[in-house]
């Protein structure tokens, strides 16, 4: 290039000295050959020098030095401003260029040194479009006149590309200054607003912003400016209330939004975009703008953006490849940013929890001095942080020097203590026990910068665990005398034990001796009664029928006492288990009344019982036992009674779910219980006085017997009794509720009441192996107008009975205990016959009480009733009627009275 140039300044020289030679020559010239020749070659020279201008490959026009008039021109001069040479010679100078001072400033000064000159200028096409020019002057002449050789060459390109370049190395320039400014942790906000001048600058916009993106209330995601930098005359938006909140939805900017969240750049030219968008950027006056997006730790932040206000422009890759590297330095500087905060904050958690810390927490340098001292220190050790802070730990005695100083070596040694005990002494002297616990700091070079320790005061501690010694050695020593006092209750208990071992082992002893003495008396004693009884039927003189009766009397008195004395054995031994049955309350009062009615009217007694409506009918629970405290109480009443009369009351005392609580009274008009002996007659052989058995008979056993049987039902017996008043035995149960509203009969009910239709004349199969046994029951049968048939095993009874509905039979009474086929098996055998008929055949147990035989354990077994052995007629019937009881009548509105019915003779019965 600069040789092009020098080689078109040679030409430009040469082409005027040829043409002022040229025309030299012409003016004084003679035509002789020399001449001749000398023109010829000049004529040759000259088209040579007219060839060289014309085909220069600058544009070289001269003209006139004062009027600019052109005077000639090449062919680059007319390709180069596109006018044909016609056009321009004779035409100014002046239609080339635009700007005409600089240009008439250069040629005068030209002209006037004869020198040359060169400047870049720019010049017009003949479209008007400028042409950027390097321009030579210089001073020629031409025919013989001096004129401005003017040579011209199009450097536009070249001038644009360099004007790139030097664009482009400010915007690089501006990123970096970008990156050094961000990144040096300067003053952020002055930081980013001379980052965006000179982005701005540096790209020639109008403005510069960064725009924040965040969600909404309603989750939509808007952008807020945060920053900007506005151009000398351009009107900042930075108050531009549009801009905060701003919704790409509603300005039909979704689009770029989605495309800066892929990392692209957005450019547009705001004449094309649509409503409302337009609208939207044209309020700001932007022609033209660059967004690029800002990314922090590669989550979408934000973007860059760039408005030109004055015109549509176009951005270079280069522009746009460095605006993406500002926004990643903004990215990054944000990021860095962000992270300091994080940074910050954890700085200020740490040093909260470090103030608050109740522990002491201090930190030592590299050489022992102290650094940190937080207010647990303070406390710790009572001085406070200004007076550490710089100097050494002052809690450090000289004779300690060494051990702490061996700790901070081993914590220098990465070895991290804990709860290493210590004692020193406060600021106020005091003494004060902690435990340290250490750590050492590091640099990145891996040098120790601190050591950290955290100590906890533990004087209170060691005073508790020093009181904690003392108590336990104490507690300890109680331990020791109560372990003794232990093994010597251990001792005393396990001598207890074998005492009560054998005072159980002897109470049972004795309770079955008095059980197998009850019943090896009972046996022969039922064996005279029974005799008795047979005998009474037969013809006997007066005075024989007194003595047997008398005989029978004793008997039976010594039958009750034997009888007694079994029941109390028992009851003691708590050998007795109650029924639970369902009963009908007036059907066991009448059985048991029934009993005495006989006794009462024959001393002129009137014997009266009343039930409450609200009593119950039907109840759960052991009616035997029932009957037999009834018996007791009233036998009593009518015994220690002379005339008047005996009333059983009963009356509801409570009720609750499933239950029924009955209170019994039992009021006679006889001679009444001295107050001092209303307590002891309850106790076993107890009486009211000593003339009692003698006067009225009995053992003092009877109430004993009915107070356990009382408890055992779960109430409790008491009397209210005045000298010659009478008495009042009160006593309360617990009885289950039975029966259901409607009044339906069960079953066994139904059988009972059929079996007492047809009761007058009754078929009875008597299964019994003992021959005693048989002729008695048969006999006492057979006197009650029944048929006996007598089987003497289980396998002849199962024959007898046969096979339902063709049993022959109404009622079965079977012994329990048999040779060959037993009483159980063949119950079950007759049962499992029956089974699928109408035919149930009754069947009553028969057995020794001494084997203590479950009676629930019978009705299980497929039995309807239980009787002991050994059989009395009274017990008999009584069972055979219980299987049918009597009905109970009712009188007076409020009560169900039984008056008293004639019945069988005197004596008190137990029912079983
Ligand atoms: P027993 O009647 O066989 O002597 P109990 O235990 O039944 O034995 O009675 C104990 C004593 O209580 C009786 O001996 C009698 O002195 C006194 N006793 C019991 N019931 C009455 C009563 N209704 N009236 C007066 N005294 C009674």
């Amino acid at each position: 290039m600069i040789l092009q140039f020098f080689t078109s300044l040679a030409l430009l020289g040469l082409t005027g000295l040829l043409v002022g030679f040229v025309l030299a020559r012409k003016t004084g010239g003679g035509h002789d050959p020399v001449s001749r020749e000398w023109l010829r070659r000049e004529a040759s020279l000259s088209r040579q020098y007219r060839g060289l201008f014309e085909n220069a490959t600058d544009a070289i026009i001269i003209c006139e030095p004062e009027s600019g008039i052109i005077l000639d021109c090449n062919r680059k001069s007319c390709e180069m401003y596109d006018w044909d040479r016609s056009s321009l010679v004779g035409s100014n100078m002046t239609m080339l260029i635009r700007d005409h001072g600089r240009y008439e400033e250069e040629t005068r000064r030209v002209r006037e040194t004869e020198g040359c000159s060169e400047f870049c200028y720019t010049h017009l096409h003949k479209d008007r479009h400028p042409i950027k020019v390097l321009v030579r002057l210089a001073v020629v002449e031409y025919a013989n006149q001096k004129a401005v050789l003017t040579s011209h060459r199009d450097v536009t390109q070249q001038t644009e590309l360099t004007e790139r370049l030097q664009r482009r190395d400010a915007i690089l320039q501006a990123v970096s200054f970008a990156a050094e400014k961000l990144l040096s942790g300067g003053d952020w906000e002055a930081s980013i607003q001379s980052v965006l001048e000179r982005l701005g600058q540096s790209i020639s916009v109008s403005r510069a912003y960064i725009f924040e993106s965040h969600p909404g209330d309603g989750g939509e995601l808007l952008a807020s400016q945060r920053h900007e930098w506005a151009a000398p005359g351009i009107a900042p938006q930075i108050q531009n209330k549009q801009l905060q909140n701003f919704s790409w939805e509603r300005n039909h900017l979704k689009s770029w939004m989605e495309e800066l969240q892929q990392d692209k750049v957005v450019q547009a030219v705001v004449s094309s975009l649509l409503e409302p968008a337009r609208g939207h950027l044209e309020g700001q006056d932007i022609k033209t703008l660059i967004v690029v997006p800002i990314f922090v730790s590669n989550k979408w932040w934000g973007f860059i953006g760039f408005d030109d206000c004055l015109g549509a422009r176009q951005w270079s890759s280069v522009e746009t490849e460095a605006l993406r590297a500002a926004a990643r330095t903004i990215g990054a500087a944000l990021h860095r940013r962000q992270s300091d905060e994080n940074l910050r904050k954890a700085d200020e958690l740490v040093k909260a929890v470090v103030e608050a810390s109740p522990e002491a927490i201090t930190a030592l340098d590299a050489e022992g001095v102290v650094r940190m001292w937080n207010p647990g220190a303070e406390r710790l050790f009572g001085w406070t942080a200004p007076e550490v802070l710089g100097g050494p730990l002052p809690y450090v005695p000289p004779e300690e020097r060494e051990r702490h100083q061996s700790l901070v070596a081993r914590t220098a040694n990465g070895e991290q203590l804990s709860n290493v005990e210590l004692c020193r002494r406060r600021k106020d002297g005091q003494q004060v026990e902690f435990q340290l616990s250490t750590a050492r700091m590091l640099d990145a070079e891996g040098n120790v910068v601190a050591y950290l320790g955290v100590m906890n005061d533990i004087s209170e501690r060691k005073r508790a665990e020093e009181r904690l010694r003392c108590y336990t050695a104490e507690l300890e020593e109680a331990r020791d005398l109560q372990e003794q006092k232990t093994q010597e209750l251990t001792t005393a208990l396990e001598e207890l034990s074998v005492a009560k071992g054998r005072a159980e082992a002897a109470s049972r002893a004795k309770g079955e001796f008095l059980t197998n003495m009850s019943h090896e008396i009972r046996t022969p004693l039922n064996g005279i009664l029974g005799m008795s009884e047979l005998l009474l039927e037969t013809p006997l003189s007066a005075e024989q029928s007194g003595f047997l009766a008398m005989l029978k009397a004793s008997t039976e008195t010594l039958l009750a006492l034997v009888n007694d004395i079994l029941d109390f054995s028992k009851l003691e031994n708590q050998k007795i288990a109650l029924e639970t049955i369902e009963f009908k309350l007036p059907e066991a009062l009448g059985d048991a009344l029934k009993s005495l009615s006989n006794r009462a009217s024959l001393k002129g007694l009137k014997l009266a019982c009343s039930v409450a409506p609200e009593v119950p009918e039907y109840l759960i629970g052991d009616p035997g036992r029932l009957r037999q405290i009834i018996l007791n109480l009233v036998g009593n009443a009518i015994k220690f009674t002379e005339k008047g009369e005996v009333e059983v009351r009963v009356e509801a005392d409570s009720r609750s779910e499933g239950h029924a609580g009955l209170h019994f009274t039992v009021r006679d008009t006889g001679i009444g219980i001295a107050p001092g002996k209303q307590q002891a007659i309850f106790g076993a052989f107890e009486q009211a006085d000593s003339s009692t058995t003698r006067r009225y008979g009995g053992t003092g056993l009877g109430l004993a017997i009915t107070s356990h049987l009382v408890k055992l039902m779960g109430g409790r017996i008491w009397v209210e009794s005045s000298l010659g008043q009478g008495s009042r035995f009160h006593f309360t149960l617990r009885l289950g509720l039975g029966r259901n509203p409607d009044g339906s009969f069960s079953a066994e009910s139904a059988h009972r009441h059929l079996l007492q239709e047809e009761r007058g004349k009754l078929r009875v199969l008597l299964a019994e192996d003992d021959p005693v046994n048989q002729a008695l029951v048969a006999r006492l049968l057979e006197k009650r107008g029944h048929t006996v048939e007598v089987v003497e095993d289980g396998k002849k009874a199962l024959d007898a009975v046969g096979t339902p509905p063709d049993t022959p039979y109404d009622l079965l009474m079977m012994e329990m205990h048999m040779p060959g086929m037993n009483g159980e098996e063949c119950v079950a055998r007759i049962r499992a016959r029956e089974r699928g008929s109408d035919t149930r055949i009754p069947i009553i147990a028969l057995t020794a009480p001494a084997r203590n035989e479950d009676p629930e354990r019978f009705l299980a077994l497929g039995m309807d009733g239980y009787l002991a052995k050994p059989v009395r007629a009274e017990q008999l019937l009584a069972t055979i009627d219980g299987l049918l009881p009597l009905p109970i009548g009712s009188a007076g509105e409020n009560s169900r009275d039984l008056e008293n019915h004639p019945s069988e003779p005197p004596g008190r019965e137990a029912s079983r």
